[in-house]
């Protein structure tokens, strides 16, 4: 059940399209052309499901925190996509990329990874279903990031540094999207984020649409009705958020809350919060919200959660925030910090710093005691340790 989707070229509204060099064509065309017939096929969706049961570990649970609830008076469930294999919701795109690349007969995977989330997982992917993988990372983060290269080598992959630019992940991307101008028939390009140009931002939220299709049976089963009043969801690229959100979209009772990296403060120049600062303009292939500076170059984001260091949005999440179907807030690097460290004190539950905005800003509603309320916890924060050492020393 796919209600809601962009236009045959890929826009929605004035959003998203494919902006892209004259000699990326033929492989863009190719998806366009082939992926929702592949990705629908009885073949494929079988593939899928059963990977994502007994590979992935889905359904992931949802959890009913009593101790959330009872602190904040409202009835508050935890989205459990920590539990996923790997350790966030990446890998339920990465697996279905990574499937329809062997559908279409390439014999090679290429992707970029900032802080090498996606790079695991699409390296975890392509060790699973046998076929080449190589990741595209800026320099910096390489160094900065030396326990997940050493994953994406041990699980195979070739790791190639993106020596240009500010050495990070909008370079790594530049670079990959060269490589694959070079490598037009046999290679593959698994994006990591409903961002890029058409047909991305569409299949990577079809492929994330699971998430929201368990919230309503999870929720249906524990209360009786599938529909909470509110889900909340970090946004970086926004995969994660319109996963948790899409079956909840303009269904007239749930009010949808994306929590975009304020960083160090919205106006103090080290943030990543794109819908608040951003202007419109073109970024990765696609027409969206994007953070630049005065003289309309690309702005060099900051958050303290690496996967939210990003200066565009998904181009669905610049229509829905325009369109009024979806709230936009941001929270700072220190209320994330603060939420990551009560959840693990709370629940013994370890948050992704990412997922910790999200459940930063719950502390903002203004919540009744009947309200339902759905966090997605979109990863876990075994990557963070070291971040939370340095924090939390500071704090004793
Ligand atoms: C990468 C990542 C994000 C941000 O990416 P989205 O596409 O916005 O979901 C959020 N949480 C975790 C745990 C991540 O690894």
């Amino acid at each position: 059940m796919m209600k809601f989707k962009p236009t045959e070229n890929g826009f929605y509204g004035e959003f998203g399209g494919a902006f892209i060099p004259e000699m990326l064509y033929p492989n863009v065309k190719e998806l366009q052309e082939k992926y929702l017939d592949i990705i629908y096929s009885d073949e494929f969706q079988k593939a899928f499901k059963d990977l994502l049961k007994d590979y992935v570990g889905r359904p992931t649970p949802l959890f009913y925190s009593s101790n959330l609830s009872a602190l904040l008076g409202a009835q508050i469930y935890l989205k459990r996509e920590d539990l996923n294999h790997t350790g966030a919701h990446k890998i339920n795109n990465a697996i279905g990329q990574v499937l329809l690349a062997k559908k279409l007969n390439k014999k090679r995977i290429i992707a970029e990874t900032g802080a090498g989330q996606h790079g695991v997982a699409t390296a975890t992917a392509c060790a699973l279903l046998n076929i080449e993988c190589v990741i595209f990372m800026g320099e910096i983060d390489i160094q900065r990031q030396k326990p997940n290269v050493e994953r994406m080598q041990m699980l195979g992959a070739k790791v190639v540094a993106a020596t240009s630019g500010s050495k990070t992940l909008k370079d790594a991307t530049n670079e990959a999207i060269r490589e694959w101008i070079n490598n037009p028939v046999d290679t593959h390009y698994v994006i990591g984020s409903v961002v890029g140009p058409h047909p991305f931002p569409d299949m990577v939220t079809r492929f994330q649409s699971i998430i929201s299709e368990e919230i309503r049976v999870q929720l249906s089963e524990k209360t009786g009705n599938p529909d909470p009043d509110y889900v909340i969801a970090c946004i970086g690229g926004g995969s994660n958020a319109i996963g948790a959100f899409y079956h909840f979209i303009d269904n007239g009772k749930t009010k949808l809350i994306a929590v975009e990296a304020g960083g160090e403060g919205v106006t103090s120049g080290k943030t990543a919060a794109t819908i608040a600062l951003g202007k419109k303009g073109i970024i990765h292939g696609s027409k969206t919200y994007l953070i630049q500076t005065n003289d309309g170059q690309i702005f060099e984001p900051h958050s303290i959660s690496a996967g939210l260091d990003y200066p565009g949005i998904g181009p669905v999440h610049a229509y829905l925030h325009d369109k009024g179907s979806v709230e936009v807030v941001s929270v700072t690097d220190k209320e994330a910090l603060d939420a990551a460290f009560q959840l693990t004190k709370l629940d013994g539950i370890m948050p992704a710093l990412e997922s910790a905005h999200a459940l930063a800003h719950l502390t903002k509603m203004n919540l009744n005691k009947k309200d339902v309320v759905v966090v997605n916890l979109s990863g876990r924060g075994d990557k963070d340790m070291q971040t939370f050492q340095k924090h939390h020393s500071h704090e004793e």
